[in-house]
């Protein structure tokens, strides 16, 4: 029975009752539910279409060459370091502002792009979107063509790729370790929110809105692969990979947070699929006709197990630490059984990483054991 194992029901009666007693805990629970209200204020339709496919690639810094900004150059990168930019999510706007010019980027509206490729189940498909999007209205000055983003980003003259919708795919709805607040990496950071105000106030409205965005990024988790992009010619698509190629909705470094993070908020909501059955499965009916049991049995395969799959392949990675314990929470999450068994078995045998050279992938990795 996957989920409310490291949230058990003691431990979420131990957090509450600190709540109702100490101050302290009333604040932490307080900032929560403040953000997590903000959040699920902006309504289903927002959570479900949010997470990407690979189709879409992740990246930061925006450009592969020049740091900095179109505009400003390196004054951005100079007064701001990775932290120059304002990702506009509020209503899913995919357009990355410059802290220190002002600049806007993409030029074209690609937020009108992305919601005409969405397939019946909520999913980007290129193949569907209207290319007529596909024009810089912001400074027509500049012509028709400039800084306009298909997702694939914008080669300039001094031959730097500009991938502002990458950047923001990665920083604005994925994930953004610098920041616990809800204004970039929405979706860890929904995640996270959300499934706390639920474990603080038991409310299920959280946890319904949690488990919308956790089913949709079940969807897509298993083939999220990094690679794919990180591996093109002149490595236009940086991340934080530690120059392996690795990754799956982010660099591999930066996945294993985002992956313990999913996990650690599945196994806070999904026990309302058991306690709150019919309504979950009413909550999710306008996108998906699915129940209960479908539900977790997606969150189970598409988000838990690809954990284990990821480690041993390196798409998750990170320093001493930082894969083991998103395998660690997976492994807790999936509950006592035979498989999580072998996971906590494999994050404690010796092992090694065997890394080769690969035709397509560049290279590819496989670990051992995770001692
Ligand atoms: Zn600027």
């Amino acid at each position: 029975m996957a989920g409310g194992q490291y949230f058990n029901p003691e431990k979420v009666e131990c957090i509450r009752k600190n709540i109702a007693s100490y101050d302290w805990a009333k604040a932490l629970s307080k900032e929560a539910v403040d953000k997590a209200d903000t959040l699920i204020g902006y309504g289903k339709h927002y959570w479900w279409t949010l997470p990407t496919p690979n189709e879409l690639p992740r990246c930061l810094p925006p450009g592969h060459i020049n740091s900095g900004c179109p505009f400003c150059g390196d004054e951005n990168f100079l007064k701001f370091g990775s932290r120059g930019w304002i990702p506009h999510i509020v209503g899913n706007k995919w357009k990355m502002e410059c802290k220190n010019c002002g600049g806007i980027f993409p030029s074209n509206d690609f937020k009108s792009y992305y919601e005409s490729g969405l397939d019946e189940l909520g999913i980007f498909r290129s193949s569907k979107a209207d290319p007529s999007y596909l024009v810089n209205t912001l400074y027509p000055e500049k012509g028709p063509d400039y800084m306009v983003d298909d997702g694939r980003g914008y080669v300039d003259e001094t031959n730097n790729r500009w991938s502002f919708v990458a950047f923001y795919n990665h920083y604005g709805l994925w994930a953004n370790w610098d920041d616990d607040g809800i204004d970039g990496g929405i979706i860890l950071s929904g995640a996270k929110k959300m499934s706390e105000a639920y474990v603080y106030t038991g409310k299920t409205i959280y946890a319904l809105y949690c488990l919308l965005l956790l089913y949709k990024v079940a969807l897509l988790y298993p083939d999220l692969d990094l690679n794919v992009w990180m591996r093109l010619p002149g490595r236009p698509y940086r991340n934080t990979d530690g120059f392996s190629l690795q990754g799956k909705a982010t660099g591999r470094i930066c996945e294993a947070i985002l992956a313990r993070n999913l996990c650690m908020a599945a196994d806070a909501v999904m026990p309302v699929l058991r306690t709150h059955k019919e309504e979950a499965e009413s909550f999710f009916s306008e996108f998906a006709s699915v129940d209960a049991e479908q539900i977790e049995e997606t969150i189970v395969d598409g988000l838990l197990r690809q954990v284990f799959i990821g480690v041993q392949n390196g798409s998750i990675g990170g320093n001493e630490g930082m894969y083991q314990s998103a395998l660690a929470i997976a492994a807790v999450c999936m509950g006592e059984c035979e498989e999580s068994k072998k996971w906590i078995e494999w994050l404690f045998q010796d092992g090694e990483v065997i890394a080769k050279n690969d035709p397509i992938r560049v290279r590819t990795e496989r670990k051992t054991g995770g001692n």
